[in-house]
């Protein structure tokens, strides 16, 4: 099977313990206001124009067996210093049957494997990956229905069915919340996230004062320009 990714980054450090490698899939079912990462909303190839005129192509499509020897090539060091692989996005799980084919190749080979996700998929997409996971990063945007639905475009309740499953399912997890200023950064919402977690982790993340960067690349205006 053929998936789509945008890029490959090696000696990560923000998405898992140890030497990671993070590949990061094309398209999202989302359309959060912060994203930082706008070229992997789209499934499309696209082309970002930086500024000078360099034009860079965004997205590439790949096999599975040629992803997972790509994301093999450090596996030694990976392995040894306990880390792995990371699936990041965009939304990983958007391409779930590509990633069910990809998963198997890389435990092969003893990879570890971790995924950020949004939680934006269909249930048994979501168990049938996230089942077969060493570590889920699964993120916590927003806790009302209707704010959700505003600054992601998506339902609230297709994230908060997972997320209920996760709780259960034995997989360890962090909950990720990235803070927005003026969305869900005020001590009202910290609260609820505190509450929300009930015990399990909970990382914040802080703003990427940077994420509106990559949008006039794309043709695109960044809606939350100047927060
Ligand atoms: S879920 Fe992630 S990739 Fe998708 S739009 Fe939101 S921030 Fe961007």
């Amino acid at each position: 099977m053929i998936g789509r990714i945008f890029e490959i980054r090696e000696f990560t450090l923000h998405d898992g313990p140890g030497v990671r490698t993070t590949v990061f899939f094309k398209g999202c079912p989302l359309r959060c206001a912060w994203c930082h990462n706008p070229e992997g909303q789209s499934a499309e190839i696209e082309t970002m124009v930086r500024k000078g005129g360099e034009k860079v192509v965004c997205g590439r499509d790949i096999s599975a067996t040629e992803l997972a020897d790509e994301l093999a090539t450090n596996a030694d060091i990976m392995n040894e210093s306990g880390g792995g692989v990371t699936f990041s996005g965009g939304e990983p799980l958007a391409q779930a049957q590509f990633l069910l084919e990809v998963i198997p190749l890389l435990k092969a080979r003893g990879i570890r494997l971790a995924i950020e996700t949004s939680g934006y998929a269909p249930a048994s997409e979501y168990r049938a990956v996230v089942s077969q996971l060493d570590f889920v990063y699964q993120d916590v945007k927003l806790l009302d229905a209707e704010a959700f639905k505003r600054w992601t475009g998506g339902d609230l309740s297709v994230v908060q069915e997972n997320i209920s499953w996760l709780r259960k399912s034995g997989v360890p997890y962090s909950f990720r919340v990235p803070l927005i200023p003026g969305v869900n950064d005020d001590a009202t919402s910290r609260g609820a996230f505190a509450a929300f977690a009930a015990g399990s982790k909970i990382e914040y993340l802080p703003y990427n004062t940077a994420a509106g960067s990559k949008y006039p690349m794309l043709g695109r205006v960044y809606s939350l320009e100047g927060i």
